[in-house]
């Protein structure tokens, strides 16, 4: 394993941190405390870029600029297609800026330029042009009522949005709330998690650049318990969006019940089960899981982070992961052929390191890893426990890192049982040749999406989200946009009509 490099990111002429300021009302200003924070490099612990730092009062003067845009400006007024239009060239600008995008990701996040470029841009440029496309198609229902009425349901958007997104896909979250968001005619404020502020900022002068009018779209950088609670209780919002901890989901959810009722989607957690059959062919199995468990260094809600491998092939298959772990390569984001770079800060760092002693002290057997990597910086060993029961806390627990959990199971009545005992219920998987098998099992997940013989392969016309505590309401394309819209029926009476 390769120790990671303390420098800094190598240069890219043309390319540096342009914008550090709030977006409202379509420019971008201090904060109106004139606080800033800093946002850090994950290889190294130092400052980035000084940002500006949102509270209460910027919510405020976002949310008005976002009231003033829908109630008279032309966003609402324009039609899906024209509004579409706008959305579309917004995809186009970020294709075309897509080594700035990907290398801002890396430097704020710290994930390897390759997959900001060809996973993180590229997904966020289709879910764009998805929601695009959709912006004119979306229409009610016309009828006659039983009596002389004409009865018409209309989609309406709902006038100004709220979105709090997390940092482990910046680009990503962002366009995943405020495409569908814009799409449905909604003006929209939103606060980028305060850890990776720099790619928001960048969408929203590339946002303008396309056509989205002043106060259609702001953005306010700044900290959850001041900016994001200012966004979940607002009584001028009418509809927040959430991605991150089913903790702070809860808060969200509260304070929106506090305030005006407003509706929430939650997109939270996850501790999803990836099941693993003797049947299945092994290297394909361990490749899976492998996939599964530690892409993006494990930062994935939908993380394979229960990997549950039937009895007769547990041993084959642990020696496999092991031997695959042990050959990702580790270090610094920017140079090719890395496949983990650094978690995302301290904390979370701090956090992973926590669970992985939890899982020493709690009797599962380290396989490989455990450590961090380098003495500077966020990196840590790519890590399998093997041994693990139900019951500990990294079986139990959202880790949000490259650490691996392998249990043994006997039978499938079993299996259910145990994957489905967890307050979450974002994904699951299962590998094997039979297809029986399979169908009973991705029936039997209480899960909102289920990976057969594959992991981690989405798609924008698929719907997302999560069962039980890992969420509420679903993302992605047309689900996004009608998340975003509410329904109005329409009355007229139906005279002399016999049809
Ligand atoms: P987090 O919940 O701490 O933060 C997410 C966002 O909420 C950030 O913008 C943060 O500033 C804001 N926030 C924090 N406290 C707040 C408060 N009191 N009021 C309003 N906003 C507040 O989570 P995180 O550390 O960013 O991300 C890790 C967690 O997010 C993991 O549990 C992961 O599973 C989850 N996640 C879920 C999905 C999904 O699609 N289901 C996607 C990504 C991350």
């Amino acid at each position: 394993m390769a120790p990671p490099s303390s420098e800094h990111a190598p240069a890219y002429p043309g390319f540096s941190v342009k914008y550090t300021k709030l977006f409202i009302n379509g420019e971008f200003v201090d904060a109106i405390s004139s606080k800033t924070f800093e946002t850090l490099d994950p290889r190294t612990g130092e400052a980035l870029a000084s940002v500006a730092e949102g509270d209460a009062a910027d919510v405020e003067k976002a949310v008005a600029a976002a009231r003033k845009a829908f109630e008279e400006g032309p966003w609402p007024r324009l039609s899906g297609y024209q509004r579409g239009r706008i959305l579309f060239k917004f995809a186009d600008l970020m294709e075309q800026n897509v080594d700035e995008l990907a290398y801002l990701e890396t430097l704020d996040n710290g994930k390897p330029l390759f997959f900001s470029k060809y996973a993180d841009v590229a997904s966020s440029v289709k879910c764009v042009r998805t929601v695009a496309g959709w912006a004119d198609k979306i229409s009610g229902q016309t009828f006659k009522m039983d009596g002389p009425y004409q009865g018409m349901s209309v989609y309406e958007p709902y006038g100004v949005t709220g979105a709090i997104i997390p940092w482990n896909f910046p680009i990503l979250m962002f366009v995943l709330k405020v495409a569908p968001s814009l799409a449905a005619g909604n003006t929209t404020v939103v606060k980028p998690a305060e850890q990776t502020p720099l790619t928001a900022l960048y969408l929203a002068a590339l946002a303008k650049q396309a056509g989205v009018p002043d106060g259609a779209l702001n953005v306010v950088p700044g900290f959850g318990p001041t900016a994001g609670a200012a966004i979940a209780g607002h009584m001028d919002i009418n509809k927040v969006g959430f991605t991150g901890s089913t903790e702070v989901g809860r808060i969200i959810m509260e304070a929106a019940a506090k305030s005006n009722l407003k509706p929430v989607t939650l997109e939270l957690g996850g501790k999803s089960p990836l099941v693993i059959c003797e049947d299945a062919d092994l290297d394909a199995a361990v490749d899976i899981a492998n996939v599964a468990l530690f892409f993006n260094m494990g930062q994935c809600c939908t993380a394979g982070s229960r990997i549950f491998v039937q009895e007769s092939i547990y041993e084959a298959f642990v020696n496999k992961a092991v031997e695959k772990a042990k050959k990702r390569v580790v270090g610094d984001p920017f140079k090719a052929g890395v496949e983990q770079g650094p978690q995302v800060d301290e904390t979370q760092f701090k956090k992973i390191l926590e669970y992985i002693e939890s899982g020493k002290a709690e009797g599962a057997k380290l396989l490989t890893g455990g450590n961090p990597v380098g003495n500077k910086g966020y990196f840590i060993e790519p890590t399998i426990f093997g041994d693990v029961k139900d019951d500990m806390k990294i079986a139990r627990e959202e880790i949000f890192g490259p650490v691996m959990s392998v249990l043994k199971f006997k039978t499938l009545d079993e299996l259910v049982k145990r994957a489905n005992n967890s307050m979450y219920g974002l994904a699951a998987g299962v590998v094997t040749k039979d297809m029986d098998v399979a169908n009973r099992l991705a029936r039997s997940f209480r899960a909102g999406t289920v990976w057969i013989n594959c992991y981690h392969v989405y798609d924008q016309s698929l719907p997302f989200g999560g069962y039980k505590m890992s969420g509420i309401g679903r993302e992605h394309g047309l689900h996004s946009i009608l998340a975003h819209m509410q329904l109005k029926a329409i009355i007229t009476p139906l005279k002399d009509s016999p049809w």
